[in-house]
């Protein structure tokens, strides 16, 4: 009888996204409440939610202070996307890199 070994099948997965903390990759599991726990694969910052902009480089915010007077600080959006590395090269080795507006500049 030839048992099928599935060690493997530990659930997490790995996402097109990286760490908003050290640029490392983001896995993810399914979490039995719903969503998922999304979890750095280097640094190990964890967030639960739908999408993995919980720590990824996406979900960066930056404070913008009402122009009114008035004490309140809104975040918003930094407009910093993760995506595929266009040129990995061995000074910048990640599969995936975050930037603004996802868009990497291309050759310099
Ligand atoms: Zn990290
Ligand atoms: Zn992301």
């Amino acid at each position: 009888m030839r048992a099928i070994e599935r060690e493997n099948t530990s659930g997490w997965r790995l996402e097109q996204h990286c760490c908003r903390n050290c640029f490392g990759r983001i896995a993810s599991i399914k979490h039995p409440d719903g969503g998922r726990t999304y979890q750095c694969t280097n640094c190990g910052l964890e967030g639960h939610g739908h999408k993995p902009d919980v720590v990824c480089s996406c979900g960066t915010k930056l404070r913008k202070y009402k122009g009114d007077g008035r004490t309140g600080v809104v975040m918003v959006d930094a407009g910093i996307r993760c995506h595929p590395n266009k040129r990995v090269s061995p000074e910048f080795p990640s599969l995936i890199v975050a930037s603004y507006g996802g868009a990497q500049a291309e050759g310099v």
